[in-house]
């Protein structure tokens, strides 16, 4: 708990603002950002008594009689007000840790890793939620703990996302279940080197005792060498090698027992196994069911932009991935599907090749493209031998979709590029895209 401390937060996004709003009771609480629109957000801040000042000179407002610094996790480590604060030796915090002052005897279950954080973390949300365990979904998911103290009591279970750049800052938080789901080499303009990243996510189980557990991908070289020297319990999944949960070509298999086969899941792609198998891990310590687990799993679409399913029309099946904002990702669910594809490509030009896709094109007969970057996809589909169609936005992108695919044909929005050049975000794409889907019927 934190009383009568003198407090700077850096960074006005949604875990800022909340933190602000929950050490305001007993602190006085300063909060800057170098731009902010919503005037009726600073004046509800002002009315709690806090101090919100839009300056791009933060090194110019902040000396050394704050107490702590509580710092947006996407402000970067070199920030002059984070230099001030190492030197003057006073703490950083980021909100989750300020958070974890307040909560009561809890149960913790954090989920990390380069990608899958989301889906695993809704996942374990769902598992717990249907075995009636009280549970609440927190983090970098978009609902900050700090919002949340106050609904929290003593033995609930907390599921939280908790991304790299909130790790760096992590000081007494304990996760007493862990979740790493893979390692990739992303995020390397923060943390410099891959090396420095791998570091940093084994922060996750700073705390972690013996009576913790950690849920790792044995399948995952990077995370396996990594964690080989924990405090915790070990719990491996593998989409590839025997572990505590893996897989066949038809079932999940739970310590040498079948749980579920994969024709009852409704997501699609190994990753998605992958996903699930740890979070069926997770669910397993705190004796969830395998009808319960079932269950979910049967239902479960997937998370909203994530190769999600929306509508079958006229025997074609429309899935919207618009968070695949870069090749990989459209890769990743390329993967997923062995029917005829129809793909939908396009965005924003970042000046990124497009050549990687080419080994998972194979069920892909026609690309249609829209966006920035739809000229450079044509050149590329043309020189492939692939069939290609340009449009200029998303509607005319679905419509020439529809009007090239057949029955049983799968058409994908996975448009490997940021949605920025049409629209505000991904989301705001993918809701787009649903809508004009639903309107084709
Ligand atoms: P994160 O929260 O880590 O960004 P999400 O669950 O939101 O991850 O998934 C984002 C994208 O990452 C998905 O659309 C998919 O392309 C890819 N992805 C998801 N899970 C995995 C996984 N286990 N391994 C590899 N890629 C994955």
């Amino acid at each position: 708990m934190f009383k009568n401390q003198k407090i700077f937060v850096l960074g006005m996004g949604k875990s800022g603002v909340s933190v602000a709003r929950l050490l305001a009771k007993e602190n006085h609480v300063l909060i800057t950002d170098i731009k902010c629109d919503d005037l009726e957000l600073i004046k509800e801040l002002e009315e709690l008594g806090i101090n919100v000042i839009i300056t791009k000179k933060q090194n110019e407002i902040f000396d050394d009689s704050y107490d702590y610094v509580v710092k947006n996790p996407g402000v970067k480590l070199d920030h002059p007000v984070v230099l001030m604060a190492k030197k003057f030796n006073i703490p950083i915090l980021t909100e989750l840790e300020v958070a974890y002052r307040y909560l009561p005897d809890v149960k913790i279950i954090g989920i990390t890793g380069s990608n899958g954080k989301t889906t695993t973390t809704t996942i374990i949300y769902e598992f717990l939620k249907a075995a009636g365990i009280p549970v609440h979904l927190a983090g970098n998911i978009g609902y900050p703990l700090c919002s949340q103290i106050d609904g929290i009591k003593k033995g609930d279970v907390i599921v939280t996302e908790i991304s790299s750049h909130q790790l760096v800052n992590l000081d007494k938080f304990k996760v007493d279940v862990a979740v790493l789901t893979n390692l990739y080499q992303v995020h390397l303009d923060f943390f410099g080197t891959f090396e420095n990243y791998k570091m940093n996510k084994l922060r996750i189980f700073n705390n972690q005792d013996e009576k913790c557990v950690a849920i790792l991908n044995k399948g995952d070289k990077n995370v396996y060498e990594l964690t080989k020297n924990l405090k915790a319990k070990k719990e491996y999944f593998s989409s590839k090698d025997e572990a505590d949960i893996c897989m066949n070509e038809k079932d999940i298999v739970y310590k040498g027992e079948k749980i579920i086969s994969l024709s009852d899941i409704r997501v699609k792609g190994v990753h998605n196994y992958e996903n699930i198998m740890a979070a069926i891990l997770a669910a397993k310590q705190f004796d969830v069911s395998d009808s319960v687990i079932k269950e979910v799993l049967n239902n479960f679409a997937g998370v909203e932009h994530r190769i999600e399913f929306v509508a079958k029309i006229n025997g074609r099946e429309f899935y919207n991935d618009s968070k695949a904002t870069n090749v990989d990702s459209t890769i990743t669910a390329l993967k997923s599907f062995d029917n005829d594809v129809v793909l939908i490509l396009g965005g924003l030009d970042r000046g990124h090749s497009f050549e990687p896709l080419l080994p998972y094109l194979k069920n892909v007969k026609h690309i249609v493209c829209y966006g920035e970057t739809k000229e450079r996809i044509k050149e590329f589909a043309i020189k492939n031998n692939i069939d290609v169609t340009v449009t200029n936005n998303l509607e005319d992108a679905v419509h020439a979709a529809y009007n090239m695919s057949l029955e049983g044909d799968t058409i994908l929005l996975s448009p490997a590029c940021a949605s920025w050049d049409q629209y505000k975000n991904f989301e705001d794409r993918g809701n787009e895209f649903k809508k004009i889907v639903r309107n084709l019927n």
